[in-house]
């Protein structure tokens, strides 16, 4: 039996999830924690589970003694699980990217210390992940992580001034939380991935690349040193890098269908960086180093919440973003505290920016 920690259990990863837990016999949840919803429904369906509705997360995870800890929290709230499975060598499934983006040096500091295995959930990464297979970074010449390129993929920049809160929302091909749905019509959420990649894989930036594939059947592809390229294919359907993480190395069966090659065209295109500045934006913050990551994220949540509260217009994101990049002094991280006061400070930044960009576009 292998105790699992489902974190944002009642958010769209963590429900698959659980429906995984559900019908693995040798998995069992052990701990459910959420930001603000009820829990008591999940805790039904799994009653040896621990439950948390908001607060500190670490508590939970000392209690409930995991094996492996799911993290599916949204957004820089998801870094202090993230540290505790890595310092106590506890096995991290980790679809939270936004905690590995803030705190990459940290984490990876964490995981030395700790030993544990840093299993990506995130699809594109699960990928590459099995595409690499443990490979070291100088076998690998680049990797591609492939973007659906959102709702407004055709989308002229003139066009995005006005687009609506629900045009965002609603997603070609992955039914995802609000955040990241918002995070893959900017485009931001493909930049948070490639920061997201530099530390899993340990590549520099100039290796990782970025392709927009509007069918999301090929998640990632790795090209070798010698020529050869590995690409990993299948349904759009998290549910398949969520298993594959939780049941890691056993890579247990799933409900979701091999694929089948024929009636499928795939098409592969540049993105355009000058209409969705959210993922240029996220390899200059990456390349800078330091906090610099740290802010982009912290910028990037405020502006999103702004966006779906109705109070910044969807260009308006990259905007305030990059007026929070202009100013901001990337210092190296050494410790948490600095990096807790680095996104407190980029948050109050962002937030009085959204306020200007917002009157100056009325
Ligand atoms: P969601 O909005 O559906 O769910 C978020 C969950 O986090 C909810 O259960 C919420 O209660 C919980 N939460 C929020 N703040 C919390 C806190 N402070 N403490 C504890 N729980 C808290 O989001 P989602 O789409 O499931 O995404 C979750 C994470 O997974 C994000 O980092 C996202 O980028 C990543 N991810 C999601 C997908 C996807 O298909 N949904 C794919 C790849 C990566
Ligand atoms: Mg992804």
């Amino acid at each position: 039996m292998k105790r699992v920690a489902v974190l944002g259990a009642t958010g769209s990863i963590g429900r698959q999830a659980l429906d995984i837990v559900a019908a693995h016999p040798e998995l069992e949840a052990c701990a459910l924690a959420s930001g603000s919803r009820p829990l008591d429904a999940l805790s039904v369906e799994h009653p040896a589970a621990l439950c948390q509705v908001a607060g500190d997360v670490t508590e939970l995870l000392e209690r409930s003694e995991p094996e492996v800890v799911l993290n599916a929290i949204v957004g820089f709230a998801g870094l202090p699980a993230t540290l505790w499975a890595l310092e106590h060598g506890v096995d991290l499934a980790l679809a939270n990217k936004e905690s590995l983006v803030a705190a990459g040096e940290l984490a990876l500091a964490a995981q030395r210390g700790g030993g544990a295995r840093l299993l990506p959930v995130d699809s594109e990464h699960s990928a590459a992940f099995q595409c690499l297979d443990g490979r070291p970074p100088e076998q690998v010449d680049s990797l591609v992580i492939t973007a659906s390129g959102g709702p407004f993929r055709d989308f002229a920049r003139e066009s995005l001034a006005d687009v609506t809160v629900a045009q965002a929302l609603a997603h070609p091909t992955w039914s995802m939380g609000p955040k990241i749905t918002v995070d893959s019509a900017t485009l931001a959420n493909k930049g948070l991935e490639v920061i997201e990649a530099h530390f899993l894989f340990g590549l520099p930036y100039a290796r990782i690349d970025v392709v927009v594939h509007p069918q999301s059947v090929v998640h990632a592809l790795v090209r070798f040193r010698d020529g050869a390229a590995l690409a990993h294919v299948g349904h759009p359907d998290m549910r398949v890098p969520i298993s594959f993480a939780l049941t890691y190395p056993d890579r247990a069966g799933t409900v979701v269908p091999g694929l089948d090659l024929t009636g499928h065209e795939l098409t592969f295109e540049e993105p355009d960086l000058d209409t969705f500045r959210m993922l240029p934006l996220a390899y200059e913050a990456g390349e800078a180093g330091g906090t610099a990551p740290c802010a982009l994220n912290a910028a990037n949540e405020v502006a999103v919440e702004r966006f779906l509260l109705g109070r910044l217009p969807f260009l308006g994101i990259a905007e305030v973003v990059e007026r929070v990049l202009d100013a901001w002094d990337p210092a190296p991280v050494e410790t948490i505290d600095q990096l807790v006061a680095a996104d407190a400070r980029a948050r109050k930044v962002a937030a009085a920016q959204s306020v200007e960009v917002t009157a100056a576009k009325a």
